[in-house]
């Protein structure tokens, strides 16, 4: 972090935003953490939960202190509020309007101009309010950090599409939107795993796992949701990832990352041949993951020995046909196939950075948290 906050030049005057949207649990806090070490990119993690989470719930950032006690979420928040005259709590509830209420939702996509979206007259402020707010805060960020892009993996395709009416219409950010999207049976077998409630892991409270039928039709909503929003926003400007490519073929991935969002890919590609570790950086909330120092990005392959036959023919039935439309199939490829078990030869994956993804394999031998899905549904 740099020793002083004054703006620099290279700062634009509308924040440049990559926003990660997608359903939870699809990789998307180890692309924000993998993005990250970029040096003009900050990684934030699901900056919709900062409010919340960070100051209200002083929950930890990844950096290890709670967020209060964190000296850049410290230094954010204080230039924040100077410059955006923020009030937290009705920054919260103003946020919460607009992106956990469907009727907003609906009203984002079907009013023609912003300022005729409604959020209720018990809120205090409007849709402008919580736009020129929020856009502070990643101006905020850019400031204090001194980059020039902030990864927002916050996913909610609601929060996507506010993020376009105010790129499109208020001209208040300049936007990347990047919707990341992983195998139906990846997702549904890790959303059926259960999780204790562990602050120093990364999982804030209980997780209780979901049937696979559940999380099949979640998946499904989610993701075509996200395809409205991404339609919504120019064309060039919007990316289908699928995270199944990114961790097993990083490098063309990661290349036409890099020319999406028009920045050096040279920082990501030397990181892909380096043994450097991922710096955890100040990921505020999302991913237990991101409390973990040891990851390795690996081929997703698990679900395919964990799921029934059962509760694969449910999924498809359920959500195979909008799998397809990402190019997933039944019979994943010989490529993506999961090892028999019992088999001996080391577990294959790309020598990423040190510390970072851990393969199933590994997480079998150490109760490690795998690393593909997320602490936050
Ligand atoms: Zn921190």
């Amino acid at each position: 972090m740099p020793a002083h906050a004054q703006p620099s030049s290279r700062i634009p005057q509308r924040p440049h935003v990559v926003f990660i949207m997608g359903a939870g649990r699809s990789g998307s806090t180890v692309l924000d953490l993998f993005l990250g070490q970029h040096p003009l990119v900050q990684s934030v993690g699901e900056l919709c939960n900062f409010v919340h989470d960070g100051w209200i719930e002083r929950r930890l950032c990844s950096c290890g202190q709670r967020v209060p006690e964190c000296e850049l979420w410290s230094r954010v928040t204080e230039l924040w509020k100077k410059r955006s005259q923020v009030d937290l709590e009705a920054y919260e509830e103003l946020r919460n309007r607009v992106e956990e209420r469907r009727s907003v939702l609906w009203q984002m996509f079907s009013r023609p101009s912003p300022e005729q979206v409604q959020l209720g007259k018990d809120v205090r402020g409007n849709f402008l309010t919580y736009a020129q707010w929020t856009a502070g805060l990643y101006q905020a960020i850019c400031e204090v950090t001194e980059k020039i892009v902030v990864v927002d993996s916050s996913k909610n395709p609601a929060r996507g599409l506010a993020l376009v009416l105010m790129a499109e219409r208020l001209d208040l950010i300049d936007l990347h939107l990047v919707h990341l999207v992983r195998d139906v049976r990846g997702f549904a077998w890790s959303v059926k795993k259960s999780f204790r409630s562990d602050e120093q892991a990364g999982v804030a409270h209980d997780i209780r796992g979901l049937p696979v039928w559940r999380s099949a039709l979640a998946w499904t909503f989610v993701n075509s949701m996200a395809d409205l929003v991404r339609r919504r926003h120019e064309t060039s400007r919007s990316l289908l990832v699928r995270y199944e490519d990114f961790v097993s073929e990083p490098t063309p991935v990661v290349l036409q990352l890099a020319g999406f969002i028009a920045i050096p890919p040279g920082p990501w590609v030397e990181l892909l041949h380096s043994d450097r570790p991922i710096e955890p950086g100040h990921i505020v909330a999302g991913n237990r993951l991101r409390m973990q120092r040891h990851i390795r990005l690996r081929p997703d392959v698990e679900w395919q020995s964990k799921l029934s036959f059962a509760e694969k023919m449910v999924i498809w039935l359920l959500a195979g046909w909008k799998a397809r439309s990402y190019g997933y199939h039944y019979r994943p490829a010989a490529s993506e196939l999961d090892q028999p078990v019992g088999m001996t030869s080391p577990p294959t994956g790309h020598p990423l950075a040190g510390p970072h993804f851990l393969a199933s394999h590994d997480r079998q031998s150490t109760g490690s948290s795998p690393v593909s899905e997320s602490a936050q549904p």
